[in-house]
């Protein structure tokens, strides 16, 4: 099922691109958490992280390294915070696999 990623990873509609490679995009959020608030999607549309199988383990790790190079790219590398959200009782809206990237102020822990 199309989602509003797909939309913005075929530029039907507008994003604060910040990278984007064969296998990945990474925006600005529309309704940041933090002042830098980034959201790592697969170009693939895996809904969710527990929906992605075995042969997306490569895809997978290339996200988590796709978000360290953009935190050190923007100079974040000492201090962010990567989560994303899997299914609707875990905050999760849109249902593409996206990781979110959270810098520029105290981050708590436990999260809410
Ligand atoms: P989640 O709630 O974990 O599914 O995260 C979805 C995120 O997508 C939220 O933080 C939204 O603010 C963000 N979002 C929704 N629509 C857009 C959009 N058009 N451009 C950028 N971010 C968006």
């Amino acid at each position: 099922m199309e989602t509003l990623f797909t939309k913005i990873i075929n530029k039907e509609i507008p994003a604060d691109i910040i990278f984007e490679d064969d296998l990945s995009l990474v925006f600005k959020d529309i309704n940041p958490q933090a002042p830098t608030h980034l959201l790592i999607i697969p170009k693939k549309p895996i809904p969710k992280l527990s929906d992605a199988s075995e042969e997306d383990k490569e895809l997978l790790g290339h996200l988590m390294w796709v978000a360290g190079e953009v935190a050190r790219d923007l100079g974040l590398d000492e201090t962010f915070r990567l989560v994303t959200n899997n299914g609707a009782k875990a905050g999760q809206s849109v249902f593409h696999l996206h990781l979110h990237l959270l810098s520029g102020r105290p981050l708590q822990w436990p999260p809410g």
